[in-house]
């Protein structure tokens, strides 16, 4: 097995069904299964996942999408980068977000039940999967974005290689790539390695590192411009419910992308 990235022969992890790659540090899940989001998988799935339902986590979701904007709004704004795609947008909290801050949103999203949620809203959220949104994008030869979001898609995406490229052509030189995605930097990858591997998805493809964010980004024309826990659990790192350590994890992993989910934001160059 290779790398999705680079093609680089893959080195074995201590579980058959995980592989990591010496150079960018990408983690392969080999045993990955497709799923088909097309329907019930924000009810379903989302509930078995999270315990809310999708929008019954609205105030929740409506909060960190502002706190994502507010940690990297000293990077762009509504005067030099107007224009924001969403892929994956699901039922629109993060466009709803950038549109009260000026922004002009567009969101690509597969749920028909979430496009819908999102368009009555009005927030202009097209239909359709990231890869044939990016080909139909390419070979229409549209105007690539002034930023482009993407939480929690970049993980399920088999085809890393072709996916970075679409990046790449979707967000202008200047332009800002916002992800936010699992870690495998994080306390639960480096200290119970067991659980990480009994809970891994079926359906994420790949795992990536703050570090192997830099490197795969550098590959395809991106510099990261600030990274950044998501969610902070230090009862995760060794001896984490112990109060002062509670507090130093807590205060090291909001200043540094540590935990078990991460949030980048990227610049295109030229
Ligand atoms: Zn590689």
């Amino acid at each position: 097995m290779t790398c999705p990235i680079c093609g680089e022969s893959l080195r074995a992890l201590d579980n058959p069904a995980f592989a990591v790659c010496p150079n960018e540090k990408l983690v392969v899940n080999l045993a990955y299964q497709t799923v088909r989001y097309e329907s019930d998988y924000f009810d379903k799935e989302y509930k078995q996942q999270y315990g809310k339902s999708y929008t019954a986590d609205r105030q929740a979701i409506l909060e960190r999408n502002q706190h994502r904007y507010d940690r990297i709004r000293h990077l762009f704004g509504p005067a030099t980068h107007p224009q924001v795609l969403e892929i994956g947008s699901a039922a629109g909290y993060f466009l709803k977000a950038m549109h009260d801050e000026e922004f002009v949103v567009r969101g690509w999203e597969i749920s028909k039940t979430m496009a819908a949620y999102a368009n009555a809203r009005g927030l202009k959220t097209t239909r359709q999967d990231f890869l044939k949104g990016a080909r139909a994008h390419a070979q229409k030869k549209k105007k690539p974005y002034d930023v482009v979001a993407m939480f929690y898609v970049l993980e399920h995406l088999p085809d890393q290689q072709e996916v970075w490229q679409h990046l790449a052509r979707l967000v202008r030189p200047g332009g800002f790539l916002l992800l936010a995605l699992p870690s495998a930097a994080g306390p639960t990858f480096r200290f119970h390695r067991n659980d990480w591997y009994k809970t891994h998805p079926a359906d994420h493809a790949v795992d990536y590192s703050p570090a192997a964010i830099k490197r795969v980004g550098a590959r395809f024309g991106f510099a990261v411009s600030a990274i950044f826990s998501e969610g902070i659990h230090p009862q995760r790192f060794p001896l984490g419910h112990i109060g002062f350590l509670n507090r130093l994890y807590r205060k090291a992993a909001s200043h540094a992308p540590l935990s078990d989910t991460i949030f980048a934001a990227l610049e295109k160059k030229a």
